[in-house]
């Protein structure tokens, strides 16, 4: 995916208030009708019409009328709002290369005002199982499309909090630099994921690190879920980061064994084959006793001593709540689709002018954007949001 960064130079103030306006707006519509953006961004002399033109010839938008004349934003449009919030923060001032193509993700190179490189993640949720589960029948009855804002949003929010958390307990990570709607910037890792390394200086001593942090994971609570050579880092000096969170799991969950032994065998397969390691050996070399572990040294789920709850504190703390993490997990375990935030939905376009307006206020006073928080803050106030629409696919 191209991330025309320029394109950002080239949009108006005028040109963001109806990109916002048609994010806003997609909290309860799936596709925005013209005329209720119009409605929201407010601008003169039918301005908004204009606009839209100038959105869609960028694909920042992407123009609907099977029911009604409506829009809808484009991952592109999305990555353009969080980018221009990052931006207006100041958290980085360019968007460089593209370094990585996730599953559900593209990660690129973005670089600060000092000349520091950083790292950011955007989540694209519903890339690929996001298909899937639209096929279902039951899914495609019950709420729409327009998730995948919402829980791509969500991957975001948990890789940060995860993230931070990981790191207050000194676990090789990324460090957790911002985050906003489904973009996360973190540090930059030296190095490159193990899948791409052919040859380590220390098969064991790698092998053994890579299985403790599994282990002392699960001792802080946690399963990784997708623990493998593409979401292990390891650079010259064979040191090791993982990263990739969004699908972490708590061992309290009811398939947590499964999902241990699955992180721990991926980590025996690689080393196997790709460093010919014979296990009895290595840990008969490495292993003060054997304990908790079976006779080929994986370590045994059931002799761990984990404490589930561990990090809830720290999750709590970045807003990433309980019910955030049973929408994520229900989308992520292909279930039905999370539902949508009904709390962050908006009753009324007076509620979504107001956003709009706090958003400028906000942008104008400070110098710096904070729209979407503004606007969602506002927005969760109210609590009885409509239904409108919600049947519309
Ligand atoms: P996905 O969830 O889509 O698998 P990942 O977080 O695993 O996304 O990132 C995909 C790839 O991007 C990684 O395999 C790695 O090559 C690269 N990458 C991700 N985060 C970083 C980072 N902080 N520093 C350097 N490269 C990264
Ligand atoms: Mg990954």
């Amino acid at each position: 995916m191209k991330l025309d960064v320029d394109v950002l130079r080239y949009l108006s103030k005028d040109d963001f208030r109806v990109l916002t306006a048609v994010e806003l707006g997609m909290r309860n519509h799936e596709i925005v009708p013209t005329e209720l953006i119009d409605r929201i961004a407010r601008l003169k002399h039918g301005g908004t019409y204009k606009v839209l033109k100038n959105l869609l010839k960028h694909k920042l938008l992407h123009h609907d009328s099977s029911k009604y004349d409506g829009f809808r934003l484009t991952y592109l449009g999305y990555d353009y709002l969080a980018i221009k919030t990052m931006v207006n923060k100041g958290v980085f001032v360019g968007v460089g290369r593209q370094i990585g193509v996730g599953k559900e993700s593209d990660i690129f190179e973005v670089v600060c005002e000092d000349g520091t490189v950083l790292a950011m993640k955007l989540h694209r949720l519903g890339r690929v199982s996001f298909r899937a589960v639209k096929s279902k029948r039951d899914y495609l009855r019950h709420r729409s499309s327009y998730n995948w804002l919402y829980l791509s949003r969500l991957a975001a929010l948990k890789e940060f909090a995860f993230m931070k958390a990981l790191e207050t307990h000194s676990f090789p990570v990324p460090k957790a630099v911002e985050h906003n709607r489904h973009c996360v910037v973190m540090s930059l890792v030296q190095g490159y994921p193990l899948v791409q390394v052919k040859q380590l200086q220390n098969p064991e001593i790698v092998f053994e690190t890579i299985l403790g942090i599994v282990v002392r994971l699960a001792e802080h609570g946690l399963i990784h879920c997708d623990f493998n050579e593409f979401n292990i880092m390891i650079d010259d000096d064979e040191k090791i980061t993982m990263i990739d969170f969004p699908q972490m799991v708590s061992v309290s969950h009811r398939n947590a064994q499964m999902y241990f032994d699955r992180d721990v065998e991926c980590i025996f397969k690689f080393f196997r084959k790709r460093f010919n390691l014979s296990f009895q050996e290595s840990i008969d070399d490495n292993d003060d006793s054997d304990e908790g572990k079976d006779e080929d040294g994986r370590p045994c789920f059931s002799e761990i001593e984990r404490s589930a709850g561990f990090l809830d504190k720290e999750l709590a703390a970045s807003g990433f709540t309980r019910k955030d993490e049973e929408d994520i997990q229900r989308f992520i375990e292909g279930g039905a689709e999370a539902e949508t935030n009904s709390d962050s939905e908006v009753d009324s376009v007076e509620d979504l002018n107001e956003s709009i307006l706090l958003q400028d206020e906000e942008h104008e006073n400070k110098g710096k954007d904070e729209s979407c928080e503004a606007a969602e803050s506002s927005a969760s106030e109210r609590e009885d949001a409509t239904d409108e629409e919600e049947n519309e696919m």
